[in-house]
């Protein structure tokens, strides 16, 4: 283990988690993380970033041609959390509980973000 190699930023956001855009385009957007790509440091949240793609018809695969909208990823710095307990986008803490399990924690209300 190198204390070099530690240079890549950890991905406090996982699947499934709340967030909200905060910058570009769909500032001010949430939804769910869809996905997450660690090694471009990306997030996919629902609704956001939507671009449309024009897909020529391949009847061997059953795609139909035409323009389909999807999700595109966004940088992590762009998007925040958004805390259950008081509904704003926060900061993601840590907190180590007695037995060792480190869980994740709003910044603004202490309250913990994972279920
Ligand atoms: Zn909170």
């Amino acid at each position: 283990m190198s204390a070099q190699a530690a240079r890549k930023i950890t991905i406090q956001l996982r699947k499934g988690d709340q967030v909200k855009v905060m910058v570009g385009r769909d500032a001010g957007k949430s939804g769910r993380v869809l996905s997450v790509n660690p090694s471009k440091n990306t997030v996919v949240v629902e609704h956001a970033n939507i671009i449309k793609r024009h897909t020529r018809p391949n009847p061997s695969k059953n795609i139909k041609g035409g323009i389909v909208e999807k999700e595109g990823p966004i940088n992590i710095s762009k998007v925040m959390m958004i805390c259950a307990s008081c509904g704003k986008h926060t900061r993601i803490g840590h907190k180590i509980s007695p037995d060792g399990t480190k869980s994740r924690i709003c910044r603004r209300c202490g309250n913990g973000l994972d279920k």
